[in-house]
């Protein structure tokens, strides 16, 4: 079967099999983690819809005067440890399942990392390309006054996700609390740290990209300093996880973006290659020894592959070509159960989104505390806190892994789901 690919805003392919949906993926790992697990099969099965998906009608008026018609969502998945958390997407690929599947993933990945919170994710279908910044600002303003009473410090709180941003989370927080009377910044997370938003939280997912990729790297008994790394996608998790590997001794020896990838078998100076946020789709304007295609990333004889853009993008037609030793999967939802199969049969470990990327919720949860204490934590508490998170999250994992024969992904969502398991059981059904 031929997979059809599309571009997104960010000009990463994106396969539209729909066997490869998030939604698809999710519901199959979940299914299938709950093999593991001591956990109410009745329990399961309601893990496998959304509590609640709401679809809004966002109109705007265009630059010109015209009004256009743009359709938004909100899926929350769980909130049985807590408030619903997850991002919000503005992509022409946006839809209702997407926003599910990708919300199941946020309820699993707060749980991995013992957060009190559940999973949401929503967005609008719309290429933010075409957009105007006061178009953006009007389209997420009424947006946020569509979503206002499902939204909520304590009931929902949103983030940015691919095609939005800190300054998206502003016009949020704004917005919601215009009409509510009194500032709410708790509301969102990932806003600029001048309206409240955490030092840290920007490069927190690809922080934690790359502490999950040393702390492998140290459990196989390898050294980061003879490590080479390919990562795919050089936008926030893709440049700062490497960016940050390379300042601790590893050889980033490829990244890419829409346009291709470079190469250098000797490391590249990642901080001079231009992330997506620096200038757009710009990494093939860097000097390097050899340039490739988008696709051939993914073949390099490397010894970690981090896919860092969108989802989808392992599948069974090119997961035979990957020679990596290990994945890091950096962006949400990128190998695909076919995928996942196959480098199951090549003993190639593939640690997963839910622990790998989750430094960005967990640091969402920090900003999130210093916004109702309305405190401020320095940089380096962010950091020693993310890190001591992570490391008790990767050690719940592994001993996981030890204990029972299962994959790194499985490893990581019996982890989750015993958690909610236990707090379904113990909260109980009501009525
Ligand atoms: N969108 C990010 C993710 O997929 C962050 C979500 C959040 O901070 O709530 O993990």
């Amino acid at each position: 079967m031929s997979l059809e690919t599309q571009t997104n805003s960010e000009g990463e392919r994106e396969s539209d099999d729909p066997d490869n949906s998030a939604l698809a993926t999710a519901l199959h790992q979940v299914e299938n983690a709950s093999k593991y697990v001591n956990v109410d099969k009745g329990v399961i099965e309601r893990l496998k819809e959304s509590t609640r998906v709401v679809q809004v009608t966002v109109p705007l008026e265009r630059d010109d005067g015209t009004v256009e018609t743009y359709t938004g969502y909100r899926a929350q998945h769980d909130d049985v440890r807590g408030p619903y958390k997850g991002g919000i997407r503005y992509h022409p690929d946006v839809s209702s399942k997407e926003s599910q599947g990708l919300a199941m993933w946020m309820t699993w990945k707060c749980a991995v990392m013992d957060l009190p919170f559940g999973g949401a994710k929503g967005g609008i279908v719309v290429d933010p390309d075409d957009l105007s910044e006061g178009e953006m600002e009007r389209l997420t303003r009424r947006f946020t006054e569509e979503l206002r009473d499902v939204i909520g410090p304590t009931k929902d709180i949103a983030a940015p996700d691919m095609g939005t941003n800190s300054q998206t989370m502003a016009w949020m927080m704004d917005a919601y609390s215009m009409q509510q009377g009194e500032t709410i910044p708790g509301v969102v997370t990932g806003k600029p740290p001048v309206v409240g938003g955490s030092k840290g939280r920007k490069e927190a997912p690809g922080r934690s990209v790359a502490i999950i990729t040393r702390e492998f790297i140290n459990y196989q008994n390898r050294d980061l300093e003879e490590t080479t790394i390919a990562i795919q996608g050089y936008g926030s998790v893709g440049a700062n996880a490497a960016r940050t590997l390379d300042d601790w001794g590893a050889d980033i020896v490829s990244v890419s973006d829409i346009k291709g990838a470079i190469y250098d078998p000797s490391g590249l100076d990642t901080h001079a290659v231009p992330s997506y946020s620096e200038e757009p789709n710009a990494v093939t304007t860097h000097d390097a020894p050899t340039l490739l295609s988008a696709d051939e990333i993914f073949k390099l004889d490397v010894d970690v592959l981090i896919p860092a853009a969108i989802g989808g993008v392992l599948t069974k037609d090119n997961a035979d070509d990957v020679q990596a030793d290990i994945i890091v999967e950096g962006a949400n939802g990128p190998t695909t159960t076919g995928a996942d199969e196959i480098f199951e049969e090549h003993d190639i470990p593939v640690l997963p989104d839910i622990l790998a990327n989750a430094g960005g919720v967990t640091v969402s949860y920090f900003e999130w505390l210093q916004d109702i204490n309305r405190r401020e934590w320095s940089l380096e508490r962010v950091h020693n806190e993310l890190e001591s998170q992570m490391l008790s999250s990767w050690e719940d994992v592994y001993t996981t892994y030890e204990t029972k024969d299962v994959t790194w992904r499985e490893a990581a969502y019996v982890v989750a789901l015993e958690r909610i398991g236990k707090a379904k059981s113990t909260r109980g059904l009501w009525p």
